[in-house]
């Protein structure tokens, strides 16, 4: 057994990233200014954007979105069950209702025939969020969207250079945001991003994530500045700091490679559970590049003598570190009130939640700790079969 504890979870930051920052804090500017804004640059080359926007978090991008996109009270979002708080949290913010569609039950990503039967006349917007790293149904999307004239916004919060039909994630959509919190797949400690072809949302939504000044007002302490500046909106305070985006270059320079790790370890786990019924491997689309922040596992009960929790806990004892991603929407007191969701509501989503297991995947890994998770899920497995 390991002797050490194998978090579900960790950034891999290297020498780059360290000498990047110490750099920026002799600079003596240490908050947002030329960096953030090579940050963006190379992050909007990367996934071939026109417009990059770097905010304090991917929350805070969602936010700005759907300020941007005037969703307001009496309006309605759909979004998935299955996903962070924070994706229906900002919806909340804004006055307006967050309206839940089931998922599917092969990719666990919203399922785009139960996003239609939720559009009302009220309907301004849809959020997939691409669970994992594995795009959801784009085409089909965006499609309603067209139809009904929604606003597109992707929670691209685990899914940094993954690609849908060819197409890196970033401007499929109206609007796509990034999470670099310290455990996704790229990180800046916290932080996002938020991506647009629309030139229109992107200055509006750069003016916003500083106090609604007018844009680039960052300058005027530099020798480009002066001391003049407008408010236009009653904005926010969600810019990233150089310090943070010093952490971003390198990571975004890294970031193919780690995908490749990812893979890599992704598909030793995958022909590793082959043999078992009592394990569902991820189903991934033949026409995705999964960007494979989470590898989730589904436990099959009829196989199993044990439940979710317990297989969490067995292999918590054998020092492996495990997550579940994620506790549905629905099922959280906040929501239950406020909207009188109940179980059995999404009945797909509730049936993976009672199922899944999110087990260690990052590139700071070896090939020796994919080896001792395999190891021990398999004699879990073994221990409690029915
Ligand atoms: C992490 C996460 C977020 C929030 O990201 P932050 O950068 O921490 O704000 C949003 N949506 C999903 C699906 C996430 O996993």
């Amino acid at each position: 057994m390991r002797k050490e504890f194998l978090p579900p979870l960790a950034p891999c930051l290297g020498d780059e990233e360290y000498n990047e920052v110490l750099d920026t804090l002799k600079s003596g500017w240490i908050t947002m200014g030329p960096k953030t804004r090579r940050f963006e640059e190379l992050f909007a080359e990367y996934v071939r954007s026109s417009h990059a926007i770097a905010v304090s978090s991917c929350t805070a991008g969602l936010h700005l979105a759907l300020v941007a996109g005037k969703i307001g009270p009496g309006d309605e979002v759909v979004t998935t069950p299955l996903t962070f708080c924070s994706t229906a949290n900002v919806v909340v913010h804004q006055g307006a209702t967050p309206i839940l569609a089931d998922v599917r039950p092969d990719t666990f990503n919203i399922d785009p025939d139960e996003i239609r039967k939720k559009i009302t006349p009220r309907t301004k917007a849809i959020i997939p969020v691409h669970l994992g790293g594995q795009p959801c149904e784009m085409d089909e999307i965006r499609a309603i969207a067209e139809e009904h004239g929604l606003l597109v916004i992707e929670d691209a919060a685990h899914a940094t250079g993954a690609e849908y039909k060819d197409r890196i994630v970033g401007t499929i959509s109206d609007v796509t945001v990034f999470s670099f919190y310290a455990t996704k797949n790229l990180t800046t400690g916290e932080g996002g991003m938020i991506t647009t072809e629309d030139a229109e949302l992107a200055e509006k939504m750069r003016i916003l994530r500083l106090h609604g000044i007018s844009s680039d007002a960052w300058k005027r302490y530099s020798d480009r500045g002066s001391w003049y500046y407008e408010v236009l909106f009653p904005g926010y305070k969600y810019n990233m700091t150089d310090i943070q985006a010093s952490l971003g270059i390198h990571q975004l320079a890294k970031q193919e490679k780690f995908l490749e790790v990812r893979q890599r370890y992704a598909e030793m786990y995958t022909d590793a559970f082959r043999d078992l019924p009592e394990i569902a491997t991820p189903a991934v689309k033949n026409h995705v590049r999964h960007a494979w922040h989470l590898y989730i596992i589904c436990l099959d009960s009829e196989h199993l003598t044990i439940d979710r929790g317990q297989f969490v806990e067995a292999l918590r004892k054998k020092n492996i570190g495990t997550s579940v991603h994620f506790i549905p929407l629905h099922l959280h007191p906040y929501y239950k009130e406020r909207f009188g969701f109940s179980k059995g509501d999404f009945p797909v989503a509730e049936t993976i939640y009672d199922r899944i297991v999110s087990l260690p995947l990052y590139p700071r890994m070896s090939e020796r700790d994919v080896e001792d998770v395999i190891r021990a899920v398999r004699k879990v497995v073994a221990d409690s079969r029915r």
